[in-house]
């Protein structure tokens, strides 16, 4: 499952990328390409394409990428001044990594 899969290797530490948090069912690092000033992307471990591919056993894992969300936004001192979340959902959505991630930035003066 996913053995060609970026966020995968990512998630499985195999591409040297640096973790902000990493837990027993995500991690969390940094956009290569950051839209703001923090752009930071909440990736879970299980290899889930999109949220077309959500299973019911998945609802735990929504759940820890919300409130990692939140406490990544409070870490980053951006949760007074307001960030944006989102998933982008297949390619007419503009996702280009397909493995499921959460996108959180802020960070704009
Ligand atoms: P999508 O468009 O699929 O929702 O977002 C994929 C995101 O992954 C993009 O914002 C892109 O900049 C980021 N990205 C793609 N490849 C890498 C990588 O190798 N490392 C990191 N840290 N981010 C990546
Ligand atoms: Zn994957």
């Amino acid at each position: 499952m996913g053995e060609d899969c970026l966020f995968c290797k990512i998630a499985a530490g195999q591409m040297d990328t640096e973790f902000l948090r990493e837990t027993d069912s995500l991690v969390v690092f940094k956009d290569i390409h950051p839209q703001a000033p923090v752009h930071l992307l909440i990736v879970p471990k299980k290899h889930i394409r999109s949220i077309n591919d959500l299973e019911e056993e998945d609802r735990g894992i929504v759940a820890d990428l919300l409130f990692t969300a939140r406490k990544m936004a409070a870490d980053q001192g951006i949760d007074k001044s307001g960030y944006r979340l989102f998933f982008n959902v297949e390619r007419g959505g503009g996702q280009l990594v397909f493995h499921l991630h959460l996108h959180l930035i802020g960070g704009w003066k």
